[in-house]
């Protein structure tokens, strides 16, 4: 019997507590799953960071820590975690990710604020152009990045990626490194944002990058808020270098009432809701991780904890 540690906000267990224990019963686990076990019996721990457990210390025969978030910033610099960190990557994350940021692509894409929302009485004759003409730039091609990239790619946008490491993948001209950035951004005309938070990663979008997109681009970011450097931004957006920028994350959150932001007529601002993980998916996904490993296969999803995500 494995002693599993759900340790995350106590709200979640209502949402968790039956999908979990019916993966582990579906991938053959005899799973002992609570709120509350002896630290020293834990096997494993199904872990958000806005739960109780902070110092990792005491959970001596834990074989790995499950994270329910895809992000993993404020837990990869955790000294006490000696333990294997696993991410989260689920299906159901996923798709509500890339439904969120298509969505948001054809509204600046089709011009959705000028021909529908705006309501103005002017009848105005101006045609977007095609997909097709529309350069889109993801910046971070991981799970969330590349299955955007696909559907932006179905819808017929010529998409780049960017990532630290090389990639070939099917129908998106891909980038990496330092070098590949400034060509990914040269011209752009849409730029998502789908990086992790690290120190490598912080400013990501400064004045420069800012300054060699395509004059009126937008800027849509979902992946987290130190990726931007919000001063660059405003300014970028005042001189209409940047047409608008949706963002999703903030350095704080909730964004203060009095942030520039909210009050900028080409700023769309949302809560941090672009997409989180699902129960039923991401359960299986914790459950076979958990079977591999019993199995003695490598864990899935680990966490580089030398570059923080
Ligand atoms: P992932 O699979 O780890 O992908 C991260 C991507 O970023 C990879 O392509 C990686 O390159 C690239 N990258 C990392 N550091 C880089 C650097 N220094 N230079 C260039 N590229 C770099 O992560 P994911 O699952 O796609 O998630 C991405 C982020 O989305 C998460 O970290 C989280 O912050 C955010 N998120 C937001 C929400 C929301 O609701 N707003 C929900 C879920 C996730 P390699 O491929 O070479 O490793």
């Amino acid at each position: 019997m494995l002693n599993i540690l759900f340790s995350a906000k106590p709200a979640a267990w209502a949402e968790y507590e039956a999908p979990l224990n019916r993966a582990f019963q579906s991938a053959g686990l005899s799973a002992n799953l609570a709120q509350d076990h002896a630290p020293a019996d834990v096997d494993y721990i199904v872990f958000s960071p806005n739960g109780p457990v902070t110092d990792f210390t005491p959970y001596t025969r834990t074989k790995a820590v499950m994270s329910l978030w895809a992000g993993v910033e404020t837990v990869v610099g955790n000294k006490t975690l000696t333990q294997p960190l696993a991410r989260m990557v689920d299906h159901g994350l996923t798709r509500g990710m890339v439904e969120w940021v298509v969505a948001h692509t054809m509204r600046h894409h089709i011009g959705m604020d000028t021909h529908i929302l705006g309501q103005d009485g002017v009848w105005r004759t101006d045609y977007p152009p095609l997909a097709q003409d529309r350069p889109v730039t993801i910046l971070g091609l991981g799970a969330l990045g590349e299955a955007c990239g696909h559907a932006l790619v179905a819808l017929g946008f010529p998409v780049t990626g960017w990532s630290r490491s090389a990639k070939d993948v099917a129908g998106i001209r891909c980038l990496h490194g330092e070098a590949g950035l400034d060509q990914a951004l040269d011209g752009a005309q849409v730029v998502i944002l789908l990086l992790p938070d690290t120190p490598a990663t912080e400013n990501t979008l400064n004045a420069d990058r800012l300054a060699r997109m395509a004059k009126g681009a937008f800027i849509i970011n979902p992946g987290r808020g130190p990726l931007i450097d919000d001063d660059a931004l405003l300014a970028a957006l005042n001189t209409g270098q940047i047409a608008h920028a949706t963002l999703d994350v903030f350095r704080v959150e909730p964004l203060p009432e009095d942030h520039p932001y909210w009050a900028h007529p080409q700023v769309t601002v949302t809560p941090h809701i672009a997409s989180t993980t699902r129960p039923d998916t991401a359960a299986q996904i914790i459950a076979s991780n958990i079977a591999r490993g019993e199995s003695g296969l490598p864990f899935l999803n680990l966490v580089d904890r030398s570059a923080g995500y």
